[in-house]
C-alpha cells in the first residue's frame, strides 16, 4: 500500500524520535548536574565530554533515523532516485494535501451561501447582474 507509511518506517521514526529523546535528555541531565556541582567528582569530570558526545551523537543518530522513518531513504534524500523519493514521500505529501484540503473546506463552508441571499441574473448582452424577478436589463433595457 504505497498510500501507507510502513510498519518498518514507523519503527524507525518513533524509535528514531525515543532516541533523539533519550539522547538529548542524558546530554541536559549531565549538564545540569555539572552546573550543579557534579563536575567536583573528578572522575565524572573526566568522563563528562565524553558521556556528552555519545548522548549528543545518540540524539543525532535518533533523529536521522526519525526522518528517514517517516520520509524514506530516498524521500529523505540518501538515495537519490526521483521516482522512490515520491512514492517514499507519498504519505507525507498525502497528509500535507489532506490538511490543505481541510483548510479549503473550511473556507469553503464559510463562504457558503446563506439561506436569504437574492439569485441574480445576467444578462447575456451586457452581462449586468439583475434582479431574479425581473424582466427587462436594469442596465441596457433589453428583455431577460
Ligand atoms: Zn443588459
Amino acid at each position: 500500500m504505497p498510500d501507507q507509511i510502513s510498519t518498518r518506517r514507523k519503527v524507525l521514526y518513533y524509535g528514531g524520535g525515543l532516541l533523539m529523546v533519550a539522547g538529548i535528555g542524558a546530554f541536559m541531565f549531565y549538564m545540569g548536574w555539572g552546573m550543579l556541582g557534579g563536575f567536583e567528582d573528578h572522575e565524572l569530570k573526566e568522563r563528562m565530554p565524553a558521556v556528552m558526545l555519545t548522548s549528543m551523537a545518540i540524539a543525532m543518530v535518533g533523529g536521522f533515523l526519525n526522518v528517514i522513518g517517516g520520509k524514506g531513504l530516498a524521500g529523505a534524500g540518501l538515495i537519490l532516485d526521483p521516482d522512490r523519493a515520491r512514492k517514499d514521500l507519498k504519505p507525507y505529501s498525502k497528509m500535507a494535501g489532506g490538511m490543505l484540503e481541510d483548510a479549503l473546506e473550511n473556507r469553503d463552508l464559510s463562504q457558503s451561501v446563506s439561506p436569504g441571499e437574492t439569485i441574480k441574473i445576467r444578462c447575456r448582452p451586457c452581462g449586468w447582474l439583475n434582479d431574479e424577478e425581473s424582466n427587462f436589463c436594469h442596465e441596457c433595457g433589453k428583455p431577460i
